[in-house]
């Protein structure tokens, strides 16, 4: 065994190297928080150097969850392999190296970046999401608001705010609703439901009956969207 260092953005990393009869180079990070690298004789160090550190953000983001396992914090950090919700469905998260980049493939949602702490990775994430959402929330507008027209209600601008308590608010005077980003994890069923219960906020200011018979007339299951959401849909990103 033997101890080695790699630097990846001014972060200095060790890891512990062993010789063994592996078929090529494996990483892992122990449960005390130590990287472990085992690779066969043949590799040369320079190779396995290269390899540790196309792994950093992998690495990098692995310790920062053992760290709070080792201090009896929950798991919420930003990390990879992390399970995100996008529109309702669960994607896992893919973290690499490279020009800032985020997509969705299949069932992961890729996030190529240079930045590596994990509060600069989900502020990048939220970046994206939040421009997701305003062309997700405008999509849904399109097909909800034709609903609340013949009722004279003005299509409202839309605002995205990521929220602690709301999902949605609206303001009147300057015609414009407020979504909450966390919709986005929710699927479109939730999200129609609270654009729909804003809108009739123009209508009708409180919570009394007339507001709920006349959500109840437009979306006769707006009820089940709003459970479904509070009951799946209610932790942070
Ligand atoms: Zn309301």
């Amino acid at each position: 065994m033997s101890i080695h260092t790699i630097q990846y953005e001014g972060i200095e990393l060790e890891f512990e190297l062993i010789r063994k009869d592996v078929k090529y180079i494996n990483l892992r990070v122990n449960k005390h928080g130590k990287v472990v690298v085992s690779a066969s004789k043949k590799v040369p160090l320079s190779i396995i150097q290269e390899f540790v550190e196309s792994k950093t953000l992998w690495i990098i983001t692995h310790l920062a969850e053992i760290e709070k396992i080792r201090q009896n914090l929950p798991p919420t950090g930003f990390y990879d392999g992390k399970t995100l919700y996008y529109l309702g469905k669960p994607y896992r998260l893919v973290l690499s190296k490279g020009p800032r980049h985020i997509e969705i493939l299949g069932d992961k949602i890729h996030l190529t970046t240079t930045s590596t702490t994990e509060n600069a990775l989900c502020d990048e994430y939220l970046l994206w999401l939040k421009q997701q959402a305003y062309l997700k929330f405008e999509e849904i507008m399109d097909h909800i608001y034709p609903l609340v027209a013949p009722y004279g209600i003005k299509r409202p601008t839309i605002q995205v705010r990521n929220m602690k308590t709301l999902w949605g608010s609206c303001t009147t005077e300057g015609n414009a609703i407020r979504l909450n980003l966390q919709l986005m994890k929710s699927s479109e069923d939730c999200i129609e439901q609270v654009v729909l219960h804003e809108l009739a906020h123009f209508l009708y200011k409180n919570h009394g009956q007339e507001f709920y018979a006349f959500l109840s007339g437009l979306m006769p299951d707006w009820k089940e969207r709003k459970s479904k959401l509070e009951s799946k849909f209610k932790d942070g990103v």
